[in-house]
Parts: C-alpha cells; structure tokens; sequence
C-alpha cells in the first residue's frame, strides 16, 4: 500500500530522473564546443554513464515502487536526488567555465589583433619590440626589423575605392604572414605600414627576407572589386626598410627609426626597393 512515505521517495528518485534528462542539455552543448579528441571522448562517457544513472533510477522506481515504509528507507531516494543534483551542478559549471575561457581568450585575441588585416597591432607590436630588444641584449642574440609601406596607396585608394583598398591590405597581410617564420611578428604600424620583427635574425638574412617579400607582393595579382563591384586583378609594390639591434644603438625608437629612415631612402630612391641599414660607420645603406 502506498503510503506518504514511498510516496515521498518515488518524488525524490523521479525528480533526480528528470535533473539527469536536464543535464543532458548542457552536456550536448559542451561536447558541440569541442573538437574530435580525448577530451570529446571523455565527455560522450559523462554522457554513457548519465544514460546508465538514468536507466538505474528508472530500474530503482520500478523495483521498489510503493514498498518503503519506514523513514530509514528514504535515504537512497535522497542520495540519488543528490547524486544527480551534484551531476547537474557539476556539469553546467563546467560548461560556464570552458565558455568563460573561451570569451576571455577571443577577447584577448581581439585586444592586440588589428581588425582589417589580422596582423598584430600597435599596441602589441609596441609590448613585444620591449620583450625582444631586451632579449636579445641579453642573450647577445640578433634582431631585424622591416618596415613596409606600399607604393602609391593613395593613388589605389583614389583610382578603385577605399574598399578596394582595404581589400588590398588584408591581402597584403596575409601574403606577409604566410612567407615568414611563425617565430617573425608581423604588425600594422599605421594606415598602409607594417613592421615585422625577424627574431634571432641577423641584417643580411632579414635583408633576404625583405627581397623576398618584395618580389613577392611585385608578382602578386591583387583581386579587388571596384565600387560598382566589378572583381579585377592589379598589382602593387612595396618599399621595405631594414634596421638590426647593435651595440650603441640598441633602442626599441632606435631600431624603429633606422628602418622608418631606411624606407624614406628606399621611397626616394624611386620605390619597390629594399634599403638595408648597416649600421656601420663604413656603409650605412645597402639598396637592394
Ligand atoms: P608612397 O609611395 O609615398 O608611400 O605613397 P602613398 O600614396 O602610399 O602614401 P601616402 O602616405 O600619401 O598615402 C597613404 C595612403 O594610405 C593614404 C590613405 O588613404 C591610405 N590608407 C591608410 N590607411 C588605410 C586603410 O585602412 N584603408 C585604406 N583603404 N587606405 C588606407
Ligand atoms: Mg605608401
Ligand atoms: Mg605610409
């Protein structure tokens, strides 16, 4: 006969059969946000064994419906509402932190990205020349820089639009980062200038860089769509400046300024060229 007390405890194991068919929510959510892998794995277990919980509590409610009678006989009912509380709790907890780390982690991205061309930015770049110049002196280790301006921006901008132009920056940037080191940090200095730095890398390899850099964007078919959205190919060039770290001029404005100086020279010497800074009383520039 069914009394309060098997009453109370068929409640108590059916609701901890409905937190187990709750928890399966956020657990598809947090098995959706990861990719193929052993932490996927481990999560679609969680979820084996949630089906297990639920198949046992079902078996439980079944087997023993109506026969408790005394009040000593709620207490697994009771460890099962718990136990599932506890499955529930663990689980939307675990979801809450992996997507706060993940907003966090985007966000960090964003805070040192520039947004057009996905190439670090000024704020990072200014951080990380820092971390590098003192670095590399005190490790005796070499450091280049490149400075990049492309030729003739305004005319681009004035002849096929601004979105063309934008366009062409994002290309630009992308063709940058895809032919150096994943050790080189490519950065948007200002509107159509990047800075990259070649770490561990003396002049005349990061002057090969630049070379290479500048045949490459010189050969390259940009595709743009004008105002009217009509898609076309140009070309481009770039100028590049090229400084290193020496004693006595061992500055992060130092190194910075070499190569911004270098590009002037590369622009008055008629564009799409390559000034290296030697930095030697000797031979101060080196045009490639
Ligand atoms: P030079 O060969 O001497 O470098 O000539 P330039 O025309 O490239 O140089 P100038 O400094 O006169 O012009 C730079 C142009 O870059 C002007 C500006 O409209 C364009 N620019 C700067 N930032 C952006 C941007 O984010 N998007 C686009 N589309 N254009 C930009
Ligand atoms: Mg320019
Ligand atoms: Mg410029």
């Amino acid at each position: 006969m069914f009394t309060m007390i098997s009453y109370l405890s068929a409640s108590l194991v059916l609701i901890g059969l409905a937190i187990h068919l709750v928890t399966l929510a956020p657990l598809r959510r947090m098995i959706a946000m990861l990719p193929a892998g052993p932490l996927r794995n481990k999560w679609l277990a969680m979820t084996a064994l949630i089906f297990i919980f639920i198949a046992g509590y079902l078996a439980y409610a079944v087997i023993f419906w109506g026969q408790q009678s005394q009040w000593s006989e709620i207490l697994i009912p009771c460890i099962f509402l718990f136990g599932a509380l506890f499955v529930w709790l663990t689980i939307e907890l675990s979801l809450q932190t992996a997507t706060d780390l993940l907003r966090m982690n985007v966000l960090e991205v964003e805070s040192i990205t520039d947004p057009l061309t996905k190439a670090y930015n000024r704020r990072y770049l200014d951080r990380r020349l820092d971390d590098e110049v003192a670095r590399s002196k005190r490790y005796s280790l070499e450091l280049s820089v490149l400075m990049i301006d492309i030729d003739y921006f305004k005319r681009v901008n004035d002849t096929y639009g601004h979105q063309a132009g934008d366009a062409i920056l994002s290309t630009l940037s992308g063709l940058v980062k895809a032919s150096l080191r994943d050790l080189d940090v490519v950065a948007r200095y200002g509107g159509e200038e990047f800075l990259v730095i070649c770490t561990n890398t003396p002049v005349n390899g990061a002057a090969l860089v630049a070379q290479r850099l500048r045949q490459l964007v010189e050969s390259h078919q940009f595709e743009i769509a004008d105002d009217s959205g009509k898609k076309q190919n140009i070309r481009i060039t770039i100028s590049l400046g090229v400084a290193v770290l020496i004693p006595g001029f061992d500055s992060k404005e130092q190194l910075v300024q070499a190569a911004d100086q270098a590009l002037y020279r590369a622009k008055e010497e008629g564009r799409n060229r390559v000034i290296v800074t030697m930095n030697d009383a000797k031979e101060s520039v080196k045009s490639m």
